[in-house]
Order: structure tokens, then C-alpha cells, then sequence
């Protein structure tokens, strides 16, 4: 499944680690990177598989084919996760310095063009299970390869819709998710109220409190 801006509509698994907050594929892709809290949260390509499932990029089906393939291909696996972490270091960079730097934004392009140019496959109209409708892209040849096209082409549609002016960082220092602020007035500060903007607000009272 290839899911375009307009209806980006993650699965939200609270088994899972991942967070869902960014309202742009790209943007999630980008906080799988969990700097503040540290660790890596795709360690390896199954982590990668399964986040591009959660994320609604890939179906069940073609997540069971991609997680068989690692298994027969483990170095093209493994290179495809090294690449996969390459695009998402680029994409920082576009998400924090992207809508002031022509620099970041002609460096991204250049990676964007790069995965862009070994994209080989079917681009399809499909309809899911409830009756909606989205678009997938089936890649033929190298389907490793052909893992991250979707997470770009989510940066590109940004980069299309000039964006990049409401992408940003958390206010939380030690916070590095990115996201795309969809509020009316642009004020959205925080990843996540419900982290994030709570301690900001327990922070607050605690100085108002004067302890
Ligand atoms: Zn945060």
C-alpha cells in the first residue's frame, strides 16, 4: 500500500514501540530514529518490515514475502536496512533544517533522486478490505531496494506542497521527533501531549509552585 498525503492513516499498535505522530510518512520514518531516548528501533530489517506495515505501506502479504526474502538474502537485507538508515539520516536534516536552508533542501533532492532512480515496478489503484481505495507500488527486480520509495516519495509530496515551513522539531530539547503541524493557527509544539507537552506542563506549575 502506498498511501498518499491526503490520506495518511497509520495503524496505531500499542503493542509496538513505534509512534505514529508526524502526519507524514516521511516524518515517522524519521522519528524511528529515537535519539533522546536511545537505542535504535530498527535493528534489523524485520523491525524495518514490520514499521513499514504499521506505517500502511505494506500489506500483510507483501510484509510476509519481504520477511521470507530477508531470510533467504540476509546481506541484501542488510544492505537495504544500511541504505534505509541513510535515507532517514537525509530526511532529518530536511525536517530540521529543510524550510531554511536551499543547501539542505538541493542535498536532499539529490537523495531523493537517488532512490527515486532505481524505483522498477507497477504502480496500482487497490481496493482494501473496507472498501477504500489506495494506491500501491509493486516493485519487480531488486524488492529490497524498492522498500523506502514510498518514504520518499512522501518527503517529495512535501517538498511539492512547500511544507516544509510547518515541519518541526519538538519543543522538548530532549525530544528529537519531528512532525508536520496541521493545526489552524500553526501553534502545535510538542510530539505528543500526552508525553511531551505534559511534562512541559508539570514543569510549569512546579516553577509556578516554586519548589
Ligand atoms: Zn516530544
Amino acid at each position: 500500500m502506498w498511501p498518499s498525503t491526503s490520506s495518511y492513516a497509520p495503524a496505531t499498535a500499542a503493542t509496538h514501540s513505534f509512534a505514529f505522530i508526524g502526519e507524514r510518512l516521511w516524518l515517522d520514518f524519521v522519528n524511528t530514529e529515537r535519539v533522546a531516548r536511545g537505542g535504535e528501533s530498527l535493528r534489523d530489517v524485520d523491525a524495518l518490515v514490520a514499521w513499514l506495515e504499521l506505517a500502511g505501506v505494506l500489506d500483510v502479504e507483501r510484509a510476509m514475502g519481504m520477511r521470507r526474502r530477508s531470510r533467504e538474502q540476509p546481506a541484501g537485507a542488510q544492505a537495504a536496512l544500511a541504505d534505509a538508515i541513510r535515507v532517514r539520516a537525509a530526511l532529518r536534516v530536511l525536517a530540521e533544517r529543510g524550510a531554511l536552508s536551499q543547501q539542505v533542501r538541493a542535498e536532499t533532492l539529490g537523495e531523493i533522486n537517488r532512490v527515486l532512480g532505481r524505483s522498477a515496478g507497477t504502480r496500482r489503484l487497490e481496493q482494501r478490505g473496507d472498501g477504500s481505495f489506495a494506491r500501491s507500488f509493486v516493485p519487480t527486480g531488486d524488492a529490497f531496494a524498492g522498500l523506502v520509495i514510498p518514504v520518499v516519495e512522501s518527503a517529495a509530496d512535501s517538498l511539492i506542497g512547500g511544507e516544509l515551513a510547518r515541519v518541526r522539531r519538538c519543543a522538548d530539547p530532549r525530544c528529537a521527533r519531528v512532525f508536520y503541524d496541521s493545526s489552524r493557527n500553526g501553534a502545535r509544539r510538542w510530539c505528543d501531549m500526552a508525553s511531551c507537552g505534559n511534562r512541559a506542563k508539570a514543569a510549569r506549575f512546579r516553577k509556578k509552585a516554586g519548589a
